[in-house]
């Protein structure tokens, strides 16, 4: 059994300061969840809408739950009136159904774009030239009741540095342009277990760890 209140403390004392840590608490149970609570933790990542509804309803109301994977629109609506940050902004109508139930929840949702940096066919996010274009476009602009803090982007599985750091390199390039031109840019969420420590030196300030801290899923 994973040792969560120690794996999150000793993971804290190596992250440099300006670093978030989101303990991506998907499929475990409010236990786990806890331990990481009672060990100070109070950022969680989750990928799946009506889960992290229920969680958000059975644990302590001073979590800020993000949400990390691939949102599908019809399902915006459970997490519309809490959800602290998005990190999987990923298309213009996905933007709209945010902006819709954040409007009617009376509330701004922060989001990050996400972009599709890996190289592989099946992941979700936008090109660099596709989130510049949407990020500038005159539908985006409309939209009052989200706000982009950021870019998220997922590297390559690999163990290879140099193809990690060329990744998370060319996503570091585009926040510093795009920073440029949205005040409230701010957030660079990159990282994951397994290349997190990569990410980190390339200018990554938010990180996403669920096994280093939770130990092993046994689904996705
Ligand atoms: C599951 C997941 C993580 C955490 O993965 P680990 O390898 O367990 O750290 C981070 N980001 C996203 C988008 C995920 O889906």
């Amino acid at each position: 059994m994973a040792n969560i209140a120690e794996n999150i403390q000793k993971i804290k004392s190596e992250l440099p300061d300006d670093v978030t840590l989101v303990a991506v608490s998907k499929t475990k149970p409010n236990e786990d969840l806890m331990q990481a609570y009672d060990a100070g933790q109070r950022v969680f990542g989750e990928n799946k809408a009506r889960e992290m509804e229920r969680k958000h309803e059975e644990l302590p109301k001073d979590i800020e739950w993000h949400f990390i994977g691939h949102l599908q629109r019809n399902k915006v609506k459970y997490i519309a009136p809490f959800v602290k940050l998005i990190h999987s902004l990923d298309s213009l109508r996905l933007a709209k159904e945010i902006n819709k139930r954040a409007k009617n929840e009376d509330r701004v949702i922060d989001c990050l774009v996400q972009l599709h940096i890996s190289g592989e066919e099946t992941k979700f996010g936008f090109d660099y030239d596709e989130a510049v274009e949407f990020l500038r476009s005159e539908p985006m602009k409309e939209l009052q009741n989200i706000r982009i803090v950021g870019a998220m982007g997922m590297a390559l599985h690999t163990d290879d540095k140099s193809v990690l750091k060329s990744q998370f390199g060319e996503l570091k390039s585009f926040f510093d342009k795009m920073k440029k031109e949205y005040d409230h840019f701010e957030v660079l969420s990159m990282g994951m277990t397994n290349d997190y420590e990569v990410a980190v030196e390339e200018g990554s300030n938010m990180v996403r760890l669920g096994s280093s801290i939770f130990g092993p899923r046994n689904y996705d």
